[in-house]
């Protein structure tokens, strides 16, 4: 099996293309970052530890985040934005817990990321325990300041929307069919062409691709955008 490429996402500050790898690296060192955080620090408010926070899906790994969060926000601002950015399809239960998903131990929603969060530590996040979708938070760094928005989080590179070939001839997708993925066992990716004959309708009509690692879960159509 020939390795695919990583996932590529961009620095918000200063628009650089790299791998959530480098990132994560990178992030430390930008230049217009870091006068970014210069002038967020001049602004009235209050001082408090901000958390760079890298988030995976734990089965996919090219669908990720970098996030900062501030110290004084809870777990439950970073369920809601992980709900509107990748997972929400039914308002299903969720909850975080460290040393694992299910067997580690589970952290109250109330949380404040200060009391919790310190560079290294790993928490597991779980949505809809039927279907469940499994997300990896990581503290990379923290640095004393004010935050760069009103909002609890800022985001400050995703990956960018994967890219997927039609299963009938190669082309780029943009379609999923999900009776081909539950029914036949089928990468179910389709380009606009072949999805106009396509035979399957029992999920319903095929759907068009989102930036989320829920795609097709539980019947997730997206849109996958992040809340603020
Ligand atoms: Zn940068
Ligand atoms: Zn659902
Ligand atoms: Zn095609
Ligand atoms: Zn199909």
């Amino acid at each position: 099996m020939t390795r695919k490429k990583q996932s590529r996402g961009t620095c918000v500050f200063c628009g650089k293309e790299m791998t959530k790898g480098g990132l994560s690296r990178h992030l430390k060192t930008c230049q217009q970052r870091a006068e970014a955080t210069k002038k967020a620090d001049h602004q009235a408010g209050k001082v408090e530890p901000i958390y760079h926070l890298q988030i995976q899906d734990v089965w996919n790994s090219d669908f990720w985040l970098h996030v900062e969060m501030r110290g004084s926000a809870t777990l439950n601002s970073l369920d809601t934005y992980l709900r509107s950015i990748w997972l929400e399809c039914c308002g299903h239960l969720s909850h975080f817990a460290i040393g694992g998903g299910w067997d580690g131990q589970e952290l109250p929603m109330s949380s404040k990321a200060r009391m919790l969060f310190q560079p290294g530590l790993e928490l597991t996040h779980i949505y809809d325990y039927g279907t469940t979708s499994e997300t990896k938070v990581m503290v990379v760094d923290v640095r004393q300041g004010k935050p760069h928005t009103t909002q609890p989080i800022f985001l400050m590179a995703r990956n960018h929307l994967p890219e997927e070939r039609c299963k009938e001839c190669g082309e780029l997708a943009s379609w999923l069919c999900i009776e081909c993925l539950y029914e036949h066992e089928e990468p179910g990716w389709l380009c606009d062409q072949h999805v106009e004959k396509h035979p399957h309708d029992d999920y319903g009509e095929p759907f068009p691709i989102v930036n989320s690692p829920r795609l097709g879960m539980c019947g997730y159509t997206g849109p996958a955008d992040p809340p603020y």
